[in-house]
């Protein structure tokens, strides 16, 4: 940090500030735009990207895609829309990622944690060092769906007016991007992340597997079951589980599941 600052008073700092910021770190941060409804706000967020330094583009399910109207906003980056990853779901596009951060205005349950602009740019620049992570963006109207907070480890918002917050798409694209362009410019060694964290899909394997015993040791009716996955997605999420700790609590839930199972059996047999 302190090296950096002494950068950036010399005279060739720009030079300097090349030589000490990695930039695979920001080719692993992964914007994600989820059911974006007009064209345009594509183009316009490629624009916010490829000005702060970022590459990675994915659409989950875009309304309108490609487009003239996209191309138009995008104006000196169209080869981001051209690179650009379409998913059919939004788990499809954080399925490696280690670390996803919903963008949202309004303050949800579901999330655990609710960074600043700043926050969110450490972490994800931090975990960037070992892959791939994503800020997942809302659809214009109706924004990000509780499952699609769901899928994520923590909640960005960006401080506006109150009486009036919700910024358009593609500007608040450019208000993280920018955010993260600064605090990758400011740090030159980041500390390493300390655990080996799970991926999204293994995460989401594992609350498969968690619904799926719970419904066996009938402690989950799968007819009704009200907020409880939601709430334990939330506990987890709070975690940050490690690749190890996935497999020890799936490893409880076999074990579960077996003793249940042959307990069945044994009072099959007594009946028969
Ligand atoms: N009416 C929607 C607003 C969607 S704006 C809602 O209430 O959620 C489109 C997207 O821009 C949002 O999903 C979010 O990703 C981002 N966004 C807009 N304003 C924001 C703010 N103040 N903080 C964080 N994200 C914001």
């Amino acid at each position: 940090m302190h090296d950096v600052w002494l950068g950036i008073q010399r005279t060739n700092r720009l030079f300097y500030l090349m030589t000490t910021a990695d930039p695979n770190l920001l080719a692993n941060i992964r914007i994600v735009l989820t059911r974006t409804s007009h064209p345009g706000n594509i183009g316009a967020a490629a624009r916010a990207m490829k000005t702060m330094g970022l590459s990675q583009l994915v659409l989950v399910t875009p309304a309108i895609f490609p487009n003239s109207q996209a191309d138009a906003m995008a104006a000196g980056s169209t080869d981001l829309l051209a690179q650009a990853r379409i998913c059919t779901t939004l788990a499809e596009a954080l399925a490696d990622t280690t670390l996803a951060l919903g963008v949202s205005a309004r303050r949800r349950d579901i999330v655990a944690e609710v960074l600043t602009p700043p926050e969110a740019s450490l972490r994800l620049l931090t975990e960037a060092r070992i892959g791939p992570v994503a800020l997942v963006f809302g659809n214009e109207t109706s924004g990000l769906s509780n499952e699609e907070l769901s899928l994520c480890q923590g909640l960005v918002t960006i401080a506006a007016n109150p009486e009036y917050s919700s910024l358009n798409l593609a500007a608040a694209v450019q208000v993280l991007s920018h955010e993260i362009r600064q605090a990758w410019l400011a740090h030159a060694s980041w500390p390493q992340p300390e655990i080996d964290a799970a991926t999204g899909a293994e995460i989401e394997r594992f609350y498969g597997h968690l619904e799926t015993a719970l419904a066996e040791l009938e402690f989950l009716n799968p007819g009704s079951p009200g907020k409880l996955m939601l709430k334990l997605r939330r506990l987890f999420a709070r975690t940050r589980l490690a690749k190890e700790e996935v497999n020890i609590l799936r490893g409880i839930l076999t074990a579960a599941q077996e003793a249940r199972q042959r307990a069945d059996r044994a009072s099959n047999h007594d009946a028969e």
